[in-house]
């Protein structure tokens, strides 16, 4: 493994690399033995087509990768549910969609009112201020969904051009159940919506089109269940003419939405796409549309149901009441004495099963997003949430949580 260090330093030329080789471990001793089943808040495992997908690299340019983006976007067409033309994919994360979409649509004296429930709704605000942006924010108290009513008079009050929301938020697993009507009452106002869709796309409904909404952004690593770095986002016919007439060109290059369609309409050169994420996108979509939406929401559904139904039976309790939760990330109120990294620890390292802490709220969150809702995993969730809890001290009842979990998934 040395050998060419050795080599160098042999051949009486030590100081021509100041910097010594260094010796490192191979992965396969870092990484566990079994692999981690992921039930955390993103990534999620990958399906074994996306994973072979994810091995392969083809030209980035060139009527294979035509053919491939074609699909791509079609496929994310029915996933976003609209029929608009500009519907893309940027290499980076679920963030660089959301900074993506707000850098494109906002500039220097834009107004923005950012609807904030938690850490990553946030996260759009502090992006809208970096353009230079006139930013309000709506904070919706912790733990709950967006209020319509609260939402409209915030919007008359300070005419929005632009109105950013999330659908679900991850860090404290609330649902914005109102989503569609306060899209609504947006676009009445002539604004035009923004939503981070992140951890829900795929998961539960969201029809853009149909709720008229004119951002809508996604990561690979969650519902969609592909790998992190690739992410989608689509506009609507109105964003983009926003786009179109904006009067400079937005500061990030790699994010000009304009220049992005030199690659994604146009089969030419914007930057070297991530050819083999694209690649494992394509399968993950292909994935989604084999399943369809409908049973692909009813399966995201039933498990997180019956995930929820096995928590409680434990005797543990959920974090945000029922009308405001969030399927597709699950928050468990961390007992009394319990902190979230010992939970994370011991259920990684006795269990190999990973759950998430958090961004502040007292939880730790399982997800069901995507390969995250199978049964068998579930089972195994729920098993090495109970023992843990038990290890640590925390009376809990596995029998009856998994009981629960069979007694809903059989049900439903
Ligand atoms: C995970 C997540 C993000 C951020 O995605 P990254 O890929 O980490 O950049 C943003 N919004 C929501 C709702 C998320 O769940």
């Amino acid at each position: 493994m040395n050998d060419r260090h050795t080599f160098s330093a042999d051949s009486g030329t030590p100081d021509t690399f100041s910097i010594a080789c260094p010796t490192v471990l191979p992965l396969s001793s870092i990484l566990p033995e079994e692999p981690l089943l992921m039930m955390g808040a993103g990534p999620v495992p990958i399906p074994d087509a996306v994973a072979k997908a994810n091995g392969v690299v083809i030209n980035h340019l060139g009527s294979t990768m035509a053919a491939v983006i074609g699909q791509v976007k079609t496929m994310a067409r029915y996933v976003f549910q609209t029929e608009s033309k500009w519907v893309m994919g940027v290499a980076g994360p679920g963030s660089a969609a959301m900074e993506m979409a707000i850098t494109n649509l906002a500039w220097k004296g834009s107004r923005v009112l950012c609807i904030c429930n938690g850490f990553f709704s946030e996260r759009m605000a502090e992006m809208a201020r970096r353009t230079g942006a006139h930013v309000e924010t709506l904070n919706v108290v912790d733990g709950t969904a967006a209020d319509t009513r609260q939402a409209a008079d915030a919007i008359d009050r300070f005419r929005p051009e632009i109105v950013t929301i999330v659908h679900g938020e991850t860090s404290n697993t609330v649902w914005n159940r109102s989503l569609e009507s306060i899209a609504s009452v947006a676009r009445a106002a002539g604004a035009l919506v923004i939503v981070d869709a992140v951890c829900t796309l795929s998961t539960m409904p969201l029809p853009m089109d149909a709720w008229g909404i004119d951002a809508v952004i996604t990561g690979g690593q969650k519902g969609l269940s592909s790998i992190p770095g690739v992410s989608l986002l689509a506009f609507s016919e109105a964003a983009w003419q926003r786009i179109m007439t904006r009067p400079v060109p937005p500061t990030h290059w790699c994010l000009d939405a304009a220049l992005a369609t030199n690659f994604w309409h146009n089969a030419s050169y914007h930057y070297t796409a991530p050819v083999s994420g694209v690649l494992a996108l394509h399968e993950a979509l292909r994935l989604v549309c084999a399943e369809t939406l409908e049973r692909r929401f009813a399966r995201h559904q039933r498990c997180s149901n019956a995930l929820q139904a096995g928590v409680e039976a434990l005797a543990l309790k959920l974090y945000v009441p029922k009308p405001s939760r969030l399927n597709s990330v699950v928050g468990i109120a961390l007992p009394q004495g319990v902190s979230g990294s010992d939970v994370c620890a011991h259920i990684s390292r006795h269990h190999h099963v990973e759950i998430a802490g958090s961004f502040g709220a007292p939880i730790v969150r399982i997800g069901q997003m995507g390969e995250q809702c199978r049964e068998h995993h579930l089972f195994r969730t729920i098993h090495a949430l109970g023992r843990t809890m038990i290890d640590l001290g925390v009376a809990v009842d596995l029998p009856a949580g998994v009981a629960a979990l069979e007694r809903s998934l059989s049900a439903a």
